[in-house]
């Protein structure tokens, strides 16, 4: 059997990050997170600090500048330490690669720049409601007065809803299944409203409703060419997909090592839990299940390090990546008996925060979208053509 640690590369930042993580309590702030969310800003900035925000941004650009695959390594590290929190904290500047890639120099010097030392949250606003894979009935529009944009509209379900300083809106600037845009926009202007709504896990998001009620945005606050945000989305999202996937693979190599000492220990029929075949063998499955699917991430960030179109197997990464990680979880509460359905155990918030990954940046039905629209294209103007989120 191979244990899903043994087939991790030995990098030296996995000790950096263990260290980090350590040195400021991590795994026990995330646990806080969850029973009193809010965004961790003290965290937040030291790990803008230590040079933990912006792993693939390059260097020069005041990032790691790691190669993806590397990346996957210090995500996997962390988030087997402290959860999905810290780990997708790391992962913001990334969430907002089209403002570093497509913004202006001002853009980039106001947000981009400080959010690489945690100083700024930007959120992304897509979704609406209606218009969540299916992003041909977005809605929100952007209409030009003078030297502004007017923002209409209403996002639904994005993440730091109560807590980013400024978002990403996508919102329609012409006709058709592609005119959206992206606009740059400062949360404390007059005209919006924001409400946060209750969640399953990664409760520390504060995931909510943006309302934007004719909201004057200035001109020079568009990030790249109109009608174009979901072409720089879709690059975005490719890479997201496949490190996410580092992610739940990670916190999932927590709870599946926990379990195997548990029922080493564990005594019953005279013998220890392990001696029992339904126990044992579903947690060496656990552990062929979590080799072989980071093994499969780690393959896809190697394409796109090389440049390689892997759009479609970064999506079934993220998709087969949560499903691996969701089933050693549940094992982990099950061997654990009641107490492993408890809060004094780590694994039931593992597995609902990592839950969130069949549905945050692209549901699981649509992952398997994306991947059978490469396997068997359709032709443009056929249901293909519909931009979902976004293939
Ligand atoms: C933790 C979390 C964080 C999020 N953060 C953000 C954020 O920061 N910004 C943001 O804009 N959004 C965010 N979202 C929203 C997320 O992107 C959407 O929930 C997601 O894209 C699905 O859209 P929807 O909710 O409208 O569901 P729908 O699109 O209505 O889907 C409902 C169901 O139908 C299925 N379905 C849809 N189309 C097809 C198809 N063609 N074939 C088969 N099945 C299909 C879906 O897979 C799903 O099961 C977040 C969501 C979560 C859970």
């Amino acid at each position: 059997m191979t244990d899903p640690a043994q087939i991790l590369p030995d990098d030296p930042l996995r000790e950096e990050v263990a260290h980090f993580a350590e040195a400021n309590d991590l795994a026990r702030r995330a646990r806080r997170l969850d029973e009193q969310p809010e965004f961790p800003w003290a965290e937040f900035k030291a790990m803008g600090a230590a040079g933990w925000l912006g792993l693939t941004v390059p260097s020069g650009e005041g990032g790691r500048g790691l190669s993806l695959q590397r990346a996957g390594v210090v995500l996997q590290e962390l988030a087997y330490r402290a959860g999905t929190a810290f780990a997708k904290l790391c992962l913001q500047p990334e969430f907002s690669s089209i403002l570093r890639v497509h913004g202006s120099d001002r853009l980039r010097a106001h947000y981009s720049e400080p959010l690489l030392r945690g100083l700024v949250l930007v959120g992304n606003h897509i979704t609406e409601a209606g218009a969540g894979s299916d992003l041909s009935g977005i809605r929100t529009t952007a209409r030009r007065s003078d030297d502004s944009i007017v923002l209409s509209g209403i996002k639904t379900q994005v993440a730091f809803a109560a807590d980013a300083q400024a978002a990403i809106v996508y919102a329609r600037t012409e006709g058709g299944a592609h005119g959206l845009s992206a606009f740059l926009v400062p949360q404390d202007l007059a005209g919006i409203h924001r409400e946060v709504i209750g969640d399953l896990g990664e409760r520390w998001m504060r995931r909510g409703t943006v309302r934007y009620d004719e909201v004057r945005v200035p001109l020079e606050n568009q990030v790249g060419d109109s009608g174009r945000a979901l072409e720089y989305l879709k690059t975005e999202l490719t890479h997201e997909r496949a490190l996410l996937g580092a992610i739940y693979l990670g916190v999932a190599r927590a709870s599946w090592e926990e379990t195997v000492r548990e029922v080493g220990k564990r005594q019953v029929f005279g013998g220890p839990l392990s001696d029992q075949e339904a126990v044992s063998f579903p947690l060496v499955e656990d552990a062929t299940r979590l080799s072989s699917a980071w093994l499969y991430v780690y393959h896809v960030l190697g394409c796109l390090d090389r440049g390689e179109r892997a759009d479609d197997t970064a999506a079934m990464g993220k998709w087969w990546a949560t499903e691996v990680a969701l089933t050693a979880i549940d094992h982990a509460i099950q061997f654990h008996g009641g107490r492993g359905y408890s809060k004094d155990l780590p694994h039931e918030q593992r597995w609902r925060d990592v839950r969130s990954g069949l549905l945050a940046h692209g549901t699981a039905e649509v992952m398997h979208r994306v991947a059978a629209a490469r396997r068997w294209p359709r032709p443009r103007g056929g249901d293909s053509a519909r931009p979902t989120t976004p293939s």
